[in-house]
């Protein structure tokens, strides 16, 4: 034996490495990742609002012969159902175990923030047609001006009859648009704090600019031209407006970002990212899967769940109430069911931005591509407002994980004292389910065109699908 052949250093696993996450892009098939993005881009096209959402989600339970909750006689046991609330929270699930053994629930949400139509939109100034609006959910409100907007949802015509609104997203339609003041006039707005520099009173939209000749004693009038169109095209009358639910969304398409198109830049990621992997991991269950399974998309979480289409509403129970008649389980209570039953709050989370620094504990924050995020709670300043997963249930859930090799990251939003936000993750676990938060990080949350990481979103998927699995 050589001298320094003698020295040579043993190299010996250490008895406790560190804990590292793992970077998606340097792991997973690439392949697979981008071509799982495809189909959540065409997705979020067509779905840029919660009704849009809701009906082809609906399309995709009807091609598939699921079961209609509300219509059918009675369910059979691995007979798929849906539920579609009022065309604005979808639910689909599958009962294959009795009932008193629980759901596996992935509860996602398909409300985004936006611009609202008030009641009463129309006016005239300035020889320009506008539209009040008063935005949903929390936003900046200076990211919403001088883009273009489309117009959509729906109106009831006097007599009742329904009119579906779509405006700006078909190429040759006209889309609508908030001014800002120009620069060499704003010295007074500059001055103004980010929240001020636009109120909401000044969020108006421009819809459209050419004056109906004045009558008899009677000005010009653009308000009145727009009426006119409204009347010839659409058979509106300015009353209608008061029975509409008309939203401003951003009008540009989901496209991919940067060179290595690894990111998509696109309006509603929040959170129609994690639903959309929630309804693929829902679907792509194989059949022989045991256990009862639930998919919910709910409508009002950026209002704060609230309403009837809201994941504080009781239509859960509802929903467990009429699974007890139709399968003629009569021993199932709906509280029972929930005490039995573990959810996924299917819902994004942020992730650091190199630009904004300094917001994040940097030992507990979300970042790009590192998979989707767990939160233990979510809440703010001591942990407020929270569901605060139990070390049981994380226990249960990285264990699952883990063993399907999927890569996920712990974070918290933000530092403990400067905010944090709500999910509907503490109205799921107020019902007796064990819950946790888990989704997709994304940056520029809350604006017209939020980023996500295309490895993160598949790995979402993997992640909801590995804990639906028995
Ligand atoms: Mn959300
Ligand atoms: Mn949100």
């Amino acid at each position: 034996m050589k001298k320094n052949e003698a020295k040579a250093p043993v190299i010996k696993e250490a008895p406790n490495p560190p804990y590292k996450k793992r970077n998606v892009w340097l792991e997973g098939d690439r392949d697979e990742i981008m071509d799982f993005a495809k189909g959540y881009m065409a997705f979020l096209k067509e779905g840029k609002t919660e009704r849009l959402v809701a009906e082809r989600l609906e399309e995709a339970a009807r091609q598939r012969e699921f079961a209609d909750l509300k219509s059918c006689k009675a369910l059979e046991p691995g007979q798929p159902f849906y539920y579609n609330h009022r065309g604005k929270s979808f639910f689909m699930g599958v009962v294959k175990a009795p009932l008193d053994q629980g759901f596996r629930i992935l509860g996602a949400h398909i409300d985004a923030p936006r611009l609202d139509l008030k009641p009463q939109p129309l006016y005239e100034a300035e020889g320009l047609a506008l539209f009040k609006t008063h935005y949903y959910g929390g936003i900046k409100k200076y990211q919403w001006v001088t883009m273009p907007l489309s117009l959509m949802g729906v109106i009831y015509r006097k007599d009742g009859s329904l009119l579906s609104v779509n405006i700006g997203e078909d190429e040759g339609d006209p889309v609508f648009t908030i001014t800002d003041l120009l620069p060499h006039l704003a010295q007074e707005q500059m001055q103004k704090t980010a929240g001020k520099a636009i109120e909401g009173e000044k969020l108006n939209v421009l819809a459209g600019s050419i004056p109906a000749p004045g009558e008899e004693g009677k000005d010009p009038s653009v308000k009145k031209a727009i009426l006119d169109i409204l009347y010839e095209k659409f058979g509106l009358l300015e009353e209608d407006f008061l029975r509409g639910e008309l939203e401003l969304v951003p009008n540009f398409p989901p496209r991919e970002v940067g060179f290595d198109r690894s990111l998509i830049g696109a309006y509603g990621q929040d959170d129609r990212i994690c639903a959309y992997a929630a309804k693929e991991a829902f679907l792509d269950l194989d059949a022989r899967e045991s256990g009862n399974v639930l998919a919910v998309f709910f409508d009002k979480e950026e209002i704060g769940s609230n309403g009837d289409t809201g994941a504080q509403s009781r239509i859960l129970e509802h929903l467990m109430e009429l699974l007890i008649r139709k399968l003629g389980d009569k021993e199932a209570s709906p509280l029972e069911i929930f005490f039995a039953s573990k959810a996924l709050s299917a819902d994004v989370s942020a992730v650091e931005d190199p630009s904004y620094d300094g917001v994040f504990d940097p030992y507990n924050r979300g970042q790009i591509s590192y998979g989707p995020i767990l939160s233990k709670y979510s809440g703010s300043r001591g942990k407020y407002d929270a569901n605060d997963a139990s070390a049981e249930f994380l226990s249960h859930i990285t264990g699952k994980l883990d063993r399907k090799g999927v890569l996920y990251q712990f974070g918290e939003l933000g530092k403990v004292d400067l905010g944090g936000g709500g999910t509907i993750g503490m109205f799921l676990s107020q019902l007796g389910i064990e819950t946790v938060d888990l989704g997709t990080g994304l940056l520029s949350m809350h604006s017209p065109y939020e980023v996500a990481s295309k490895a993160d979103l598949y790995m979402t998927y993997r992640a909801y699908k590995a804990f639906l699995e028995d």
